[in-house]
């Protein structure tokens, strides 16, 4: 079922409309719908598994609350335009796979690799930009059973802590986490100063 409201936001914090950002919001609004929750968001009870790190990502974290910063969104990045919720507590939950291709051909991607590098032409740029939004209208227009093969699935996901103490770092001496630093010969050193003496 399509969520306009929710749909505009997605667009408007991706700012753009793309196969991408589509097809992450469409997932996001049908889960709510399958787990009875249609317009609420779900990051206190459930985690979201992206299996990519593109585009759609957004509309996930928008629309279902499962973000980044709230330790509900794990990233499982295997370049496939799948999207899994699952209750933190029973691991159960849906997977929702993209049934239809992303492109209907590799032209858009030849140009977004252009577009990327700096290398295309205004009119290749022009064209990208084009397909790009015409093929997220065509996906946007489809309904939930032509976009997605949903199957239910258990995945318990472990989880982790995310905050350490705070150390002083003895070169740059800002502080940070703990964990993310090293010791060199008994000192704290945190990671870009370790890089850099590397
Ligand atoms: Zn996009
Ligand atoms: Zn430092």
């Amino acid at each position: 079922m399509m969520d306009q409201q929710a749909w505009e936001k997605a667009a408007a914090l991706h700012g753009h409309v793309c196969p991408g950002i589509v097809v992450g919001s469409r997932a996001s609004m049908l889960i709510l719908e399958l787990l009875g929750r249609p317009g609420q968001h779900i990051g206190a009870s459930h985690y979201a598994v992206v299996e990519n790190e593109v585009c759609g990502v957004d509309g996930v974290q928008v629309i279902t609350g499962c973000t980044l910063g709230n330790d509900s969104l794990i990233i499982d990045n295997q370049g496939k335009f799948a999207f899994s919720w699952v209750d933190k507590n029973s691991g159960e939950g849906y997977r929702l796979l993209l049934k239809v291709p992303v492109w209907k051909s590799n032209e858009p991607l030849v140009l977004h690799e252009k577009v990327k590098f700096g290398t295309a032409t205004p009119e290749e740029k022009q064209k990208f930009f084009a397909m790009r939004q015409e093929r997220g209208q065509e996906l946007l227009e489809m309904s939930d059973q032509e976009l997605f093969q949903v199957d239910k699935i258990v995945r318990k996901i472990p989880g982790k802590p995310r905050l350490f103490p705070f150390v002083q770092c003895s070169r740059c001496g800002e502080s940070f986490m703990e964990a993310y630093g090293q010791l060199v010969s008994g000192q704290q050193v945190c990671a870009a100063c370790s890089r850099a003496e590397a």
